[in-house]
Parts: structure tokens; sequence; C-alpha cells
């Protein structure tokens, strides 16, 4: 259901809508629609009184809905969400994020030495997973809470917003401390227990899209973190499994302009993960870009082949610096900037 308001309607006139849908056990997404501010009726856990809310003060009028997506889709008009990443970074309208960094914290030194380096490239916030999902459990299964102070550490000293995943529930306020955006990660998609619990906090999350989702199975996961209370979700396009093997996953980059056409939130693209191959991580990045990406999440080692993990697809640091430059002129075509 979305409630229109008059042309007229002040905050306060919102505000009085937003308190009577909470009196109903509802809450209300406000968009600052031009002309007319709306609001989006969310919530499962009470009954919408429509006549309450025709009659309310400045309204003009109440819209039914029937959809499966609320809180992720975009209204007609809207303009997609700006989602901070902490103090200094952020994922919003022309600037594309990058997001960079090695696929598993190793150690002090290397995480040291590639986040100044994806600093000095251009880069907005440092990945680096602590807690690592594996296929295998004889492969590393990552640092733990050590990776996540070195981590916070890194992004202390250069700036950069800290990107890391969770896996547990009983993890969320943990990796809340040192993180500035919590990553859900492909395998986590459909975990609605997770979801939940990364929506009960307030940090920013980047959602993964589960390798074999469906676009709606996508948004539906992040509608469970929304409808928690938290809006700050970024959804991530890192490739599906196909039968093709020439690449580790399939990146299926017509997500990304059909994603901006339904929802409002922001959508990037992995490429790493997205094709498991390093010498594809450039031209995969570019055409995400071309079609509308709002940024890249990218894995970058100082030495790929000593990698602990992931090193096939990592961009070593020289890569990377030219991958940034070359992606100027792409984002510049989109309209975009780095
Ligand atoms: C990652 O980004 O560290 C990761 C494990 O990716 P995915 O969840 O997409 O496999
Ligand atoms: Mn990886």
């Amino acid at each position: 259901m979305i409630v229109v308001m008059k042309t007229a309607s002040t905050t306060e006139h919102v505000n009085y809508i937003v308190n009577l849908l909470n009196q109903m056990g509802l809450s209300g997404w406000v968009i600052d629609g031009n002309p007319q501010k709306m609001i989006e009726v969310l919530g499962v856990n009470g009954q919408a009184d429509r006549a309450l809310l025709e009659d309310a003060p400045m309204v003009d009028r109440v819209l039914e809905e029937a959809k499966p997506i609320l809180a992720a889709s975009r209204l007609p008009g809207e303009k997609t969400l700006e989602i901070l990443l902490g103090s200094a970074a952020s994922i919003r309208a022309r600037k594309l994020g990058i997001i960079a960094g090695p696929c598993s914290i190793e150690s002090e030194g290397q995480l040291l030495e590639i986040a100044s380096a994806v600093k000095e490239a251009g880069a907005v916030a440092l990945r680096g997973g602590a807690f690592k999902p594996r296929t295998s459990p004889y492969s590393f299964q990552g640092h733990g809470e050590r990776g996540l102070e070195l981590l916070a550490r890194a992004g202390e000293e250069t700036g950069l917003a800290v990107v890391t995943e969770v896996m547990r529930c009983d993890h969320v306020d943990l990796v809340a401390r040192y993180a500035d955006v919590l990553q859900v990660g492909s395998r986590s998609m459909h975990n609605t227990h997770l979801l939940a619990a990364v929506g009960r906090q307030s940090k920013p999350i980047l959602l993964k899209r589960g390798w074999c989702a469906t676009l709606e199975e996508f948004l539906l996961a992040a509608e469970y973190v929304m409808l928690e209370g938290n809006r700050n979700v970024i959804l991530c396009e890192r490739g599906i499994r196909t039968h093709e093997t020439y690449v580790r996953n399939t990146l299926a980059l017509a997500i990304v302009p059909e994603i901006k056409r339904v929802s409002r939130l922001p959508i990037i693209v992995d490429p790493s993960h997205g094709t498991g191959q390093s010498h594809l991580v450039t031209p995969m990045s570019n055409a995400a870009i071309a079609c509308g990406a709002d940024g890249l999440l990218v894995e970058v080692h100082h030495s790929p082949p000593q990698a602990w993990t992931d090193g096939q697809q990592s961009l070593d640091l020289e890569q990377f610096r030219s991958f940034m430059k070359g992606l100027k002129a792409f984002a510049a075509a989109a309209d975009r900037e780095l």
C-alpha cells in the first residue's frame, strides 16, 4: 500500500502518517517524490486501516499494491538509494564505488600493502575476508576476530571504509564492531535468519546474489533485511552457476539494468568471483560500468601466485592501477565518475 500526499503537505503531515502506521503495527518508507511525497506501507505484523489513512490530513490518495517486492522496489521517478559506507565513502548517484582488496586477510603486512595501493589508485573501500566460506573444510577458514582487528586497523590507517563477510547470526555484533559494511555472501543469501539478524543492526549490507538465485529471490532476500529496519542494502551480482567451465561462474550482467528498472537499491558487480580469471576482470568491469553498475568489488593481491585464496582471480597492484586508469573512460561514457 502507498500513501500519496498532497503537493502542499509538510514533514509534519508525513510524520503524522508514519506515526499512524506505527500505531497499526506497521512502518512507513518515506519517498521524497517530486512533486508529491509518498509513504510506502511496510510490515507483516499489523493491519493497515485504509479509511483512516485516506481521512488523514493532506493525504491525496491511497494506492493498493500487490507486489511481492515492497521495500526494495522502485517507485516511478524514484532515484537509486544513496548508501554511506562509513564516514568517508558512499555508493551514490554519479560516483562509482570501487571496493578492492584481498580475498582473505592473511597478515598485517599483506593487508596494509594492498590497502594503501588500492587507496592510492582510487578505491573507496577495502575488502578482506576474516571468516571465509570455503567449499572444503580442509581449506583456510580465515583468521576470525584477529583478521577483523587487522582490517579495522588498515581502514584507520588508510581512511578506507572496510567491508567483510559475516556468516553466522551470533557473529553479527562482533563483525559490526569492526566493519563499516557487512557482507552477506552468495552461500548465505538464502539464510533468512542471518538476513534478519543483519537487518536488526544499522551498518550497511553488501548482499551477494546466491549462485542459483533468480532476480526475484535476490530481491526477496533484500526484503528480509529491509523489513527489520535496515534499508542500507547494496546488491552485488557475482555470477551464477551454469554449464560453462572456462569461467568459475557466469557473470549475468543483464541483471544490472533490470535491477535499475525495478529496484531502488544500488547494484555493484564482482567480476573476480564472477569469472574466476584475473584476465577477465578488466573487460567485465568495463562492461558492468557500461550497463549501469554503481560500483565494483574487485579482488587484489600484492602477489597473486602466493595468495592463500583466490589468487587466480586477483589483480596484482600494478594491474589494479592500470585497471583504475582504464575504467575512467568507461565511467565517463556512462556519465559516472570514479
Ligand atoms: C567473497 O567475496 O569473499 C566471497 C566469498 O564471494 P561469494 O560469496 O560471492 O562467493
Ligand atoms: Mn574470494
